[in-house]
């Protein structure tokens, strides 16, 4: 039988937060800083563990079959824990709230999380950015419920165009039709612009690039938004390698060749991906180059997994039990100084750290990381 991940807890941090107020030093400008002086603004919550799909580089067939110990019902977060911890993090600082899994979509009655998140506000009365990672293959059924409870964006993983591929990408046989109806349910339904984020593995679907390009910039009017990322060396199932993964500056390079790009400015500081617009104003691409081009420094994202751990790195080995801290019957200060005195003592760089070690380095060794699955990507 599969074994586990099961993440160490860190009580111990926990025990030693102040047990009412936050701790003086941390803000700057209004802003709770960590080690780094990066800003807490991001919140990704894993809703489930579970997923529809087996996708080799993030939920191996060969480990994630049916006798993974998935974990209980009881275990989750309920939705009005969850919504209780997000209120705390927005009064942190938190202005955007990501749900992700495993499959999002499989949580049961997720529209009603979607209610609850909608309806909180930002100590100046502003609702906050409400989006979600999937899969897509419920969207043609869900979108429309989505919408209509508060959800604003949907962000679709999608790794080629080519049915074989795509079925062989998520190894359950999934057609990419239901996907790209998925896409077109949630633009239709208001979700858009879409983000459509394709991992490229080399040798597996990098054949796909330019088919994806080509049917992204002629369709949808705009609307859609196509990003490549690099494969990562997230989690300890996946059998990551080096030399499978396409460097974010060649898969550019290929896309240019058929349609030349000009560089965009990001968004904002914290933003993953290097902006590129097509040359003849069709639209845009983005690259999410976390293995070659690290953006640790700006990275503002906490991660909360489906059991209420707090992560606050992708790569991260332990979590935090929130969970236990809620469950124990703390009151919002106790849990605000808590989340405070975590984020104030984050150092965490992992990919900046793994870059200096060399193009050459392979994941890191032990000790051994969570997965995607669980912590949420
Ligand atoms: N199931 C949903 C989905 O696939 O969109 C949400 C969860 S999934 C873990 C979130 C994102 O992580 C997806 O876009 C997926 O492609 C990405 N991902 C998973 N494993 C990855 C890896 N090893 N490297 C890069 N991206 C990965
Ligand atoms: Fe499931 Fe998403 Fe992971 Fe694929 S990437 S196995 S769809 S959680
Ligand atoms: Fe953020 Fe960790 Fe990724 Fe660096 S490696 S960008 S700190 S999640």
């Amino acid at each position: 039988m599969a074994e586990r991940v099961i993440p160490l807890i860190d009580q111990r941090r926990l025990a030693t937060a102040p047990a009412v107020g936050v701790a003086a030093g941390a803000w700057e400008g209004g802003l709770l800083l960590d080690r780094h002086a990066r800003p807490l603004t991001d919140l990704r919550i894993s809703v489930t563990d579970r997923c529809n799909f087996r996708c080799s580089y993030c939920m191996p067939k060969e480990v994630f079959d049916k006798d993974y110990p998935y974990l209980p019902h009881s275990a989750l977060l309920s939705f009005e824990e969850i919504t209780r911890l997000a209120s705390v993090f927005v009064h942190l600082g938190v202005r955007k709230i990501r749900l992700t899994g495993g499959e999002p979509l499989l949580r049961k009655h997720i529209e009603a999380l979607i209610g609850q998140l909608a309806a909180l506000r930002t100590p100046e009365g502003e609702a906050l950015e409400l989006a979600l990672t999937t899969n897509g293959s419920l969207l043609t059924r869900k979108a429309a419920a989505l919408k209509a409870a508060g959800l604003q964006r949907v962000t679709v993983s999608l790794d080629g165009l080519d049915d074989a591929v795509f079925r062989r990408m998520n190894d359950v046989d999934f057609p990419v039709a239901q996907v790209l109806a998925g896409i077109e349910a949630a633009l239709a339904a208001g979700l858009g612009p879409v983000k459509v984020n394709m991992v490229v593995k080399r040798g597996t679907n990098d054949d796909q690039l330019l088919p994806m390009a080509r049917h992204f910039r002629q369709h949808y009017g705009g609307q859609v938004v196509l990003r490549f990322i690099e494969y990562m060396d997230v989690g300890a199932t996946n059998g990551w390698r080096m030399d499978e993964v396409l460097p974010s500056a060649e898969v550019v390079a290929r896309i240019a060749s058929e349609f030349p790009l000009r560089p965009l400015e990001p968004h904002t500081a914290s933003e993953t991906a290097q902006r590129w617009a097509y040359a003849d104003g069709a639209g845009e691409i983005g690259v999410i180059s976390s293995v070659t081009r690290a953006f640790c420094h700006d990275c503002s994202r906490a991660r909360l997994s489906t059991e209420g751990q707090l992560y606050l790195c992708l790569f991260a080995h332990q979590g935090h039990d929130l969970k236990g801290l809620l469950r124990g019957g703390a009151d919002d200060a106790q849990l605000r100084a808590a989340l405070a005195a975590l984020w104030q003592g984050r150092g965490d760089r992992y990919s900046e750290l793994r870059a200096q070690r060399g193009p050459d380095a392979g994941a890191s060794a032990a000790p051994r990381r969570v997965e995607m699955s669980y912590i949420g990507g």
